[in-house]
């Protein structure tokens, strides 16, 4: 079979011949048809430094995408041959204290499909049961194949209440994008988004923010007066890692107010903790999705008309994979669908 493969360690994938994986008992084997690109599978491709301590070689990569059932193990009962489905790319090792007291999304040894084994960027992927998640008919092929990162979204913007507040969502990745859809979605007064990339703050205005502002050019405090948000924001989404985010975020919070952080800095931050002291801000760090909390919401949110289309800019058949990552490299994008067929 076909396989986007991390053959060696250096920059670079690789569409190689693979061996066709075989199911164990408590796994399924999954065809795939859609597949959709990470940041994580950006920082494999160039080779980073995270990467270079993280992912082994060689290793087929990806951890967002759909597809159906064809083959079962034995010990499988819940999963049926011809099941359409989207994959949980954490995978817990139902042994921990906390996987046993039912927190699997903070689970101590946590295995990535496709950071750490075999991913779905491939014709077949083999995945535990526990991990798969059965596609209705309001979950489309396409959608089906961002449902990770749809489920980070929603993850993080549903850590606090929104619904009637003042919402910052700091950089408009797709997963920032789509946050926007879920904050206005469910309620928030102002959603207000900041980055650097004009051509993603565009689309997150089409996605349901109120406000996108480019923090080179423009200043959240006038975002805010535009908005009629007299101290600060009562929640803040920080999706971005950015080092200068980090640092004006605590100062424009509410008193009371919360922030989630799902951005991963690239290096340490020195913070004035005296803002967030005397402010009384709560903190929340996100990892995941809720298995299976998270995807049950998203799918009610989506069933009950949240749209998250747009975020899906660009489609390559699996054979452009070089394009489509010189695409994602290039930021003039939302995601982008590898389509597997
Ligand atoms: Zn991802
Ligand atoms: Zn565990």
């Amino acid at each position: 079979m076909k396989a986007l493969v991390k053959k060696e360690a250096k920059t670079g994938l690789w569409l190689e011949d693979v061996k066709e994986p075989k199911p164990l008992d408590h796994e399924v084997l999954i065809k795939v048809k859609n597949a959709s690109i990470c940041g994580t599978d950006v920082h494999i491709y160039q080779w980073d430094d995270w990467a270079k301590k993280t992912v082994p070689v060689p290793l087929t990569i990806g951890h967002e995408f759909m597809g159906e059932v064809v083959e079962v193990g034995a010990y499988v009962n819940r999963i049926k041959v011809g099941d359409r489905v989207s994959v949980e790319g954490h995978i817990a090792c139902n042994s921990c204290r906390n996987c046993l007291r039912g927190k699997k999304h903070l689970c101590v040894s946590t295995i990535g499909v496709g950071v750490h084994r075999n991913g779905g960027f491939a014709d077949f992927v083999a995945v535990p049961e526990d991990n798969i998640f059965i596609l209705d008919d309001s979950v489309d092929d396409e959608l089906g194949s961002i449902l990770d990162p749809l489920g980070n979204a929603v993850h993080t913007a549903l850590s606090f209440d929104l619904v009637g507040e003042d919402v910052w969502i700091v950089g408009a990745g797709p997963i920032g994008m789509m946050a926007c859809a879920i904050a206005s979605r469910v309620g928030a007064r102002n959603v207000i988004i900041s980055d650097l990339n004009e051509y993603r703050l565009d689309l997150a205005l089409q996605l349901g923010a109120t406000q996108a502002i480019n923090a080179k050019s423009q200043k959240i405090k006038d975002a805010m007066k535009k908005g009629k948000i007299q101290i600060g924001f009562d929640v803040v989404l920080e999706m971005s890692g950015s080092k200068a985010a980090l640092r004006s975020i605590f100062k424009n919070t509410m008193l009371g107010g919360k922030v989630a952080l799902l951005g991963i800095p690239k290096e340490e931050i020195a913070i004035d903790w005296n803002d967030i002291i005397f402010r009384g801000i709560e903190i929340k760090g996100i990892y995941g999705r809720e298995m299976f909390e998270t995807w049950y919401k998203m799918l009610s949110l989506i069933q009950s008309g949240l749209d998250v289309k747009k975020v899906i800019t660009h489609r390559f058949h699996k054979d452009e994979y070089e394009k489509a990552f010189e695409v994602m490299i290039s930021g003039r994008c939302g995601k982008i669908v590898l389509n597997w067929d």
